[in-house]
C-alpha cells in the first residue's frame, strides 16, 4: 500500500470509530470524503503537500493530519480511538448492513464486540425486544453475516477463472475502452484467490456501464479511479472486483504494481532506486521526470531488465534472473500436442471417442491419452481387466480412422503393497501408464507405496502426485525428495494435473523436481467435454515453475512421444 491507500484506511477507520462514539456527523463525513479523495490521487499525498498545493476534499484539519502521518508514520487521534474500542468492533463494522451505529446498539445491549458474539446474539432472538430492531433489519444482519463469510474465503483460481473472463470481456466491449487487464494474484496465476483487481484505460467516463452488469450484487465504493463491488460467481458466491481506471501514461506501470506480488514490488523498487529511478504505479521517474510506464515493457528494458512473465513475479529469485536476461523461454498454450490424461465413459467419465476427438480438434491435438480407472477403483468405474482388453480393441478400431490419435491407456491403481493394480502383461500393452494412489489411509505414509511402484518398468507417469486438492484436502504424507530422486533416477514423468480442483504438482513442487531433472506432463483430468479447457491451467502452473517446452512430455509430436516412453521402458527394464 502507498500513503495514500495507507491513510485512506486510517481516516475510514476514524470516521467508523468516531461515528461508533456519536461524534458529529459533519466531522465523519469529512474523514470520509478525505479517504475517498486519497484513494483518487493520481500522485502520492506527500507530493502535494510538499508543493503546498491545495487538495479539493480535504480540509485544514485533516491536511494537517496527514503532515503528521508523512512526518511520524501515524495519527495520534487515530492510535487514541483504536484504543477505545474493541478491536472485535472494527470488524463488525464491515459486515455488510451493520454501520457503526448498529454496531453500537449491538455493543451497549449485548456487549457484542466479536463475530462470534453477534453470531449468538442472533441466535438468541433478543434482538427483537430491542428499539431499532425489527424483522427486515435482522434478516439483513443475517445475510451480511452470510456475505462476510463468503467474502473471507478464498477461492481455487479454476473455480473463477471462466466468470472473471467473462467481466473482463464485459467490461473490453463497453465503447471507449480501450485497455482492460486482469491483475494482481489472478494474473500471477496463484492458485487461491481472495478479490479481483482489474485495471482499465478508457477514453471517457464508463462508471455508469459498469455497473450495469447484471451480475453486481451491491456497489462497495464508486470514485472517479476506483469502483468496487461485489459479483456473483456461476457458484452464487461473491467475490471482490475492485476497478482501477488507469492513465494511459501510467498503463504499465499501474500493471506492474497491482500484479504484484507484494514482496516482488518492494525488489523491484528497491533495484530502481539502486539504478538512481524512483518506480511506482505512476511510472519510472528520474529526478521527479517521468520517464517510462506506459507498457511494461517499457519499464523493464529502462531498468535493464528481461522482461519477467506475470505467473514468475514471486520474489523467487526472478529478478536476478532477469538481470542476467536468464529467464527462459517459458512454455505456452500452443506448444501443447496433446492431453495426457482424459476419462472416457469405459470408467468414470461421460464421453465416447468421437466426443473426445471433436475436442482435441478444437485444440488441433495430435493425440489424447485415455486413462480410465483401474478395476480395484470401484467408485470410479474402475476396468475389470476384460473390460480394459475390450476397450483398448475398440480404441485401436477408432484409431484407424481417426483425425487424432487416442493412446491406449489406463490411470492404474498403485495398491497397498506398492503393486500395480493390473498385471505386466497386461501394462505393457498400453502405450502409456499413468499410476496413480487414491486410497489412502488416515496419517498413512506413501512414500514406500510409490517407490515400489516406480520399480515397475511400465509405470511411465505418476499422475497428480501429492493428491492434495486445492481448497480442501492437505497433500498426502510423503517424502517427496525421495520420490522426485527415484522418478530422476528411473526416467519417470511426474504429472501437473492441471484440474482446477487439483493442480497437482503445484509450482513449488514443480521448481523442486526440476532441480532432479525431472520431465514432466500436463493432462487435464477430463471427465467431460469442457474439462479440455483447463489445459490452461496446466500450462500455467508450469510457467510458474519456470517449465520450457522441453520439460514437458506432452509438447512432443506423436510420434516423438512413442518413441521416448518407449527408450525410458527399455532404459528402466535395462536398469531393473
Ligand atoms: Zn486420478
Amino acid at each position: 500500500m502507498n500513503n495514500n491507500q495507507i491513510l485512506a484506511k486510517i481516516f475510514e477507520e476514524i470516521a467508523d470509530a468516531l461515528e461508533f462514539l456519536g461524534d458529529n456527523p459533519f466531522r465523519v463525513r469529512a474523514y470520509r470524503t478525505a479517504a475517498n479523495v486519497l484513494e483518487g490521487l493520481p500522485e502520492d499525498i506527500s507530493v502535494y503537500i510538499n508543493r503546498n498545493e491545495k487538495i479539493y476534499g480535504i480540509g485544514e484539519e485533516l491536511r494537517e493530519k496527514i503532515i503528521e502521518f508523512l512526518n511520524t508514520g501515524k495519527i495520534k487521534k487515530h492510535e487514541e480511538l483504536l484504543s477505545k474500542i474493541p478491536r472485535g468492533i472494527f470488524e463488525i463494522m464491515k459486515i455488510p448492513y451493520i454501520g457503526p451505529k448498529t454496531a453500537k446498539l449491538l455493543y451497549d445491549y449485548f456487549n457484542v464486540d466479536s463475530i462470534e458474539k453477534l453470531k449468538k446474539v442472533l441466535e438468541s432472538g433478543q434482538l427483537l425486544k430491542i428499539r431499532g430492531f425489527g424483522i427486515k433489519k435482522i434478516e439483513n444482519i443475517k445475510k451480511g453475516l452470510e456475505l462476510y463469510k463468503k467474502l473471507s474465503e478464498r477461492f481455487a483460481i479454476g473455480e473463477v477463472y471462466q466468470d472473471i473472463i467473462n467481466l473482463k470481456n464485459y467490461l473490453s466491449s463497453i465503447e471507449g475502452v480501450e485497455k482492460v487487464e486482469v491483475a494482481g494474484s489472478f494474473r500471477r496465476f496463484k492458485e487461491t484467490i481472495g478479490d479481483v483487481d482489474i485495471l482499465i484505460c478508457s477514453k471517457r467516463d464508463i462508471s455508469e456501464e459498469i455497473l450495469k452488469h447484471p451480475r453486481i450484487v451491491e456497489v462497495i465504493n464508486k470514485g472517479e479511479t476506483k469502483i468496487s463491488f461485489l459479483y456473483e460467481l456461476s457458484n452464487h458466491r461473491l467475490i471482490q472486483v475492485d476497478i482501477r481506471i488507469i492513465e494511459e501514461k501510467s498503463w504499465g506501470s499501474a500493471l506492474m504494481y497491482f500484479t504484484g506480488s507484494k514482496e516482488h514490488n518492494i525488489l523491484m523498487r528497491d533495484l530502481a532506486i539502486e539504478k538512481g529511478y524512483k518506480l511506482n504505479e505512476y511510472g519510472l521517474f528520474k529526478d521527479e521526470i517521468y520517464i517510462a510506464g506506459k507498457t511494461e515493457e517499457e519499464v523493464f528494458e529502462k531498468l535493464n531488465l528481461q522482461y519477467i512473465p506475470p505467473e514468475i513475479r514471486e520474489a523467487r529469485g526472478e529478478i536476478e534472473l532477469a538481470k542476467n536476461f536468464k529467464i527462459p523461454k517459458l512454455i505456452e498454450l500452443e506448444d501443447i500436442k496433446g492431453d495426457l490424461q482424459v476419462h472416457s465413459k469405459y470408467s468414470d467419465g461421460v464421453m465416447d471417442f468421437w466426443e473426445i476427438e471433436a475436442e482435441a480438434l478444437k485444440l488441433n491435438y495430435e493425440y489424447v491419452a485415455i486413462t480410465d480407472h483401474s478395476k480395484s477403483l470401484k467408485v470410479a468405474g474402475g476396468m475389470e481387466t476384460e473390460d480394459l482388453i475390450r476397450r483398448n480393441e475398440e480404441i485401436k478400431k477408432f484409431n484407424k480412422s481417426s483425425r487424432v490419435k487416442l493412446l491406449i491407456s489406463a490411470e492404474v491403481e498403485i495398491l497397498n503393497d506398492g503393486s500395480l493394480d493390473y498385471p505386466d502383461e497386461i501394462l505393457k500393452e498400453l502405450d502409456l501408464v499413468l499410476a496413480s494412489i487414491h486410497n489412502v489411509k488416515k496419517d498413512e505414509d506413501i512414500t514406500e507405496r510409490y517407490l515400489k511402484a516406480m520399480d515397475n518398468p511400465y509405470v511411465d507417469i505418476i499422475a497428480h502426485p501429492t493428491g492434495r486438492l486445492v481448497i480442501s484436502r492437505e497433500p498426502y504424507k510423503m517424502d517427496l525428495d525421495k520420490i522426485f530422486k527415484k522418478a530422476s533416477e528411473r526416467k519417470i514423468v511426474l504429472e501437473i494435473n492441471a484440474h482446477y480442483n487439483r493442480l497437482d504438482l503445484n509450482d513449488l513442487n514443480i521448481l523442486k523436481a526440476k532441480q532432479y531433472g525431472i520431465k514432466f506432463s500436463i493432462g487435464t483430468d477430463a471427465h467431460n467435454r469442457a474439462g479440455f479447457s483447463m489445459i490452461l491451467f496446466g500450462v500455467k502452473l508450469a510457467r510458474k515453475g519456470l517449465l520450457t517446452k522441453d520439460d514437458v512430455i506432452n509438447t512432443l509430436s506423436l510420434n516423438e512421444l512413442l518413441s521416448y516412453i518407449k527408450l525410458c521402458r527399455e532404459y528402466r527394464k535395462s536398469k531393473f
